[in-house]
């Protein structure tokens, strides 16, 4: 290893020395050496960005299970009602560092396995596609992985450039831990050297174990220096961010609640109520749907409690800024960001002196995932301790 280390110091400075070097440097960084070890590649094909990355700390995970490399996805953005209005591919690096995630685990982007490694290695017409033999049940033959049938299917393997050869079908298996002594009997690297997969080889919510995975998913250089700006020039700290989940298809996602067969568990909610079925907290309709009294309720109790200056509003519908500026009578400066974006609201919740979340909320979960790696404060509408029950005189 420090053997290692050093020829890659002397192969590093020889580059900053040698402008003649640099061509070739160039190449030898760029080089990807094929991993006879295999890998796995997927797509991000459930939900949106909350659901995409629940879903990659699960992939990660079962990469590492199979110790095969990992080909990090494109995040797959919905712009059906704003240009391109089409799916955009956005490769992972753009919002977090891929090498941060070598920390953890043997990774390549799949946008340069496409391009640096399958050319050699992965030879069309002979892709083969795994999936289970349930899926494989909707294809028209009943023996084919729809791996491109619809939408994000199609266009995601599209933009891989990929067409599947072949299909081979799997049951009796699932992705938890439990299974890999069957995985690695069933595929061995020499025979299946790239699992292909339809969706994410996870589970979503992701499981309790996966959670601190969090910690090698690391804001790009572009994300911080983009997202400090914006907090040094719209808010001053301290400041509390909320993350407001209540637009229509929310509403109706709520609506499941009402009828009271849902259960605790109900979409990224353990985070919140626990994970454990047997001991989780009753999930409540203000804790997934607050109303306006719930949000000025917490948004007032955090900035008290944090003596908070300002609150960043993240939302996917109305922002109720104007009835959040009317709690603080002026004194407290309430921002959103014009035009929002998903990946920034994320960021700057993310660093806010407080978090108030939406427990059912994947997105919600993300940010305090990410909070707690870094050991900073998170609650949600409708529970102000997570993992407790708010009490009658707190309300
Ligand atoms: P979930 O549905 O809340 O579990 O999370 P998802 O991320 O899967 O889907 C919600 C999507 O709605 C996000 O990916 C965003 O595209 C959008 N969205 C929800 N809340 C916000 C928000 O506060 N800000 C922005 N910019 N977009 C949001
Ligand atoms: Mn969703």
């Amino acid at each position: 290893m420090a053997a290692k280390q050093q020829a890659v110091s002397a192969l590093i400075l020889t580059c900053l020395f040698s402008a003649l070097l640099l061509q070739t440097c160039r190449t030898l960084a760029e080089e990807l050496k094929w991993d006879e070890n295999g890998y796995v590649l997927y797509c991000p094909c459930m939900g949106r960005f909350g659901n995409q990355a629940d879903h990659f700390l699960g992939s990660l995970a079962f990469a590492k299970m199979l110790n095969r490399t990992l080909a990090v996805p494109p995040w797959i953005v919905y712009r059906h009602h704003t240009p391109p209005y089409t799916n955009v591919h956005v490769p992972y690096s753009e919002f977090f560092q891929l090498e941060a995630l070598s920390a953890y685990h043997r990774v390549v982007s799949l946008e340069d396995f496409m391009e640096k490694l399958a050319p050699k290695h992965w030879l069309s017409g002979q892709r083969r596609a795994y999936c289970f033999e349930t899926a494989a049940q909707r294809s028209a033959d009943k023996k084919s992985c729809p791996m491109k049938d619809g939408n994000p299917f199609g266009p995601f393997w599209n933009y891989a450039g990929v067409e599947f050869d072949m299909s081979v079908l799997f049951g009796g298996i699932s992705f938890s831990a439990y299974y890999q002594p069957q995985w690695m009997k069933k595929f061995s690297p020499s025979e299946h050297p790239v699992l292909a997969m339809p969706g994410a080889p996870a589970q979503f919510p992701v499981i309790e174990e996966h959670v601190g995975l969090q910690r090698y998913v690391v804001w790009s250089h572009k994300m911080v220096k983009e997202g400090e700006e914006h907090i040094s020039t719209l808010l001053t700290r301290p400041y509390v961010g909320i993350h407001l989940r209540i637009g229509i298809d929310w509403q109706n996602a709520c609506k499941l609640l009402k009828s009271g067969d849902a259960g605790p568990h109900f979409m990224a909610s353990p985070q919140c109520v626990g994970y454990n079925r047997q001991t989780a907290l009753p999930l409540t309709m203000t804790m997934c749907l607050p109303d306006l009294s719930e949000i000025r309720r917490a948004v007032k109790l955090w900035v008290k409690k944090t003596s908070a200056r300002s609150v960043y509003i993240a939302t996917d519908s109305e922002s109720h800024n104007r009835d959040i500026e009317k709690l603080f009578k002026g004194k407290v400066k309430v921002v959103s960001l014009q035009p929002d974006s998903a990946q920034m609201d994320l960021y700057i919740l993310g660093r806010a002196d407080h978090f108030i979340g939406n427990c059912v909320s994947s997105f919600s979960a993300f940010v305090k995932r990410e909070r707690d790696v870094h050991s900073l404060p998170s609650s949600f509408f409708g529970m102000d301790k997570p993992g407790k029950v708010n009490h009658k005189e707190e309300l």
